[in-house]
């Protein structure tokens, strides 16, 4: 089966029928603004130049594929992980606040703000800023500040202000929401970084781009050290910026299987999952047409993962044509099947993945039926899992 075209117009931000800029008229100038500053900054050899040698020395590009041979026995594959949890702070969230807070130097901002669920994404913006020596503001739902403590404090070290947003149900789509307020109001002095391939044009090819590097390098290494491609690759999918950083350089190759995992919750048959491609439907959120989790009303549902950085009713347009045109296969796996591909990985491995990026490693077994035995595979390991901890451990509490 020949994959259906697939085109992106970075002129209008739409992928298919997906993305746009649904954003009141204050933000249009600052959206623009940053388009053309964005393209302006690719054919920019000093700023691009800059770029690789931060990713290269601080945060410690490339990262290895690693060939895990014992789990690779247990689901009958030839796994082979991208190492994003070598990444400096633990996770490929790094890769993109590194380059929009240059961006945002090079646009002469002189704030920037965040929105963050789990805290991740506050703390690799409040990272790029201190490194950059730029302020940092964090819009973070009340519920989270509580139940992310450790991150908030991760935030605070480095400099951040952490506002905590009483409104709706204090999460992340609450903070999103903040988010947005405050960069109407600031807009000339402030740059708004988002944190995954979600929100108004030019944000999901933006991050996409400082992500593909995931790829690029995973697809010229697996060609390096086995002479072929994978026959898949396969990623969790949040906010999608991981999966669409390592998928991007493979989307071409029509002989790679393409497998994006989404988070099941309690499963998708409940009201507690996070699935919108697998579970949702189409409408309108942050900025931008694309699958997400909402009611009969047209109201944004609650979303529910065992892991916070998954936990998110929407999810990046790009993901949503790619869907649609059949690219890619989006599936979901619940907290169990997440909560026990962490435990083999650690068995097998020694590695202590995320929870986020244990719902790709929850997929293999799918994948081994799909695709027959001992196939090359490659997987996302988007963040190491230190920071769960605490939620794991509790789990094991409750059996
Ligand atoms: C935030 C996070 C995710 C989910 O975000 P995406 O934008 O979907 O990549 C996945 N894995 C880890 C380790 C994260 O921190």
């Amino acid at each position: 089966m020949g994959a259906p075209p697939h085109t992106d117009r970075l002129s209008d931000g739409f992928f298919g029928s997906f993305g746009g800029r649904f954003v009141s008229e204050t933000l249009m100038p600052a959206l623009e603004e940053l388009t053309s500053a964005y393209e302006r900054s690719k054919s920019d050899t000093e700023f691009q130049a800059e770029l690789a040698d931060l990713l290269d020395h601080y945060v410690g590009r490339p990262t290895p594929i690693y060939r895990a041979r014992r789990l690779g026995e247990e689901v009958d594959l030839d796994v082979w992980l991208k190492r994003e949890d070598l990444c400096h702070t633990g996770a490929h969230k790094v890769n993109n606040t590194i380059g929009q807070v240059l961006l945002a130097k090079r646009l002469g901002k002189s704030r920037v703000i965040a929105e963050t669920g789990a805290g991740q994404h506050g703390v690799a913006s409040a990272t790029a800023c201190a490194l950059m020596g730029l302020p940092c503001e964090v819009y973070m739902g009340a519920e989270d500040v509580a139940r992310q403590a450790p991150n908030v404090q991760r935030m605070k070290l480095l400099g951040a202000q952490v506002h905590a947003v009483q409104s709706g149900s204090r999460t992340l789509k609450d903070a999103m929401n903040e988010a947005l307020r405050d960069w109407v109001t600031n807009v000339r002095t402030t740059h708004y970084c988002v944190g995954s391939v979600a929100g108004p044009h030019p944000y999901p090819t933006l991050v996409r781009d400082f992500q593909s590097v995931i790829g690029r390098e995973a697809r010229a290494q697996m060609l390096t050290e086995t002479g072929q491609l994978p026959a898949a690759v396969v990623a969790c999918v949040g906010g999608g910026s991981n999966a669409m950083g390592i998928f991007h350089a493979f989307v071409p190759d029509e002989t790679v299987r393409l497998f994006g995992v989404e988070a099941a919750g309690d499963g998708i048959d409940t009201e507690q999952h996070a699935a919108p491609l697998t579970a949702g439907t189409v409408g309108v959120l942050h900025g931008a047409r694309s699958y997400v989790i909402q009611n009969d009303d047209g109201q944004i549902q609650e979303a529910h993962s065992i892991s916070a950085g998954l936990d998110y009713p929407g999810v990046g347009p790009e993901h949503a044509w790619l869907h649609e045109s059949g690219r890619v296969a989006y599936n979901a796996v619940t907290d169990e099947q997440a909560l026990s591909a962490l435990h083999q990985l650690c068995r097998t491995e020694g590695i202590l993945a995320a929870l986020e990026t244990s719902h790709a490693l929850a997929y293999l077994p799918a994948i081994r039926q799909a695709l027959g035995p001992g196939q090359p595979v490659l997987v996302s390991l988007s963040g190491r899992g230190d920071k769960d901890l605490q939620t794991v451990l509790a789990r094991i509490g409750d059996d």
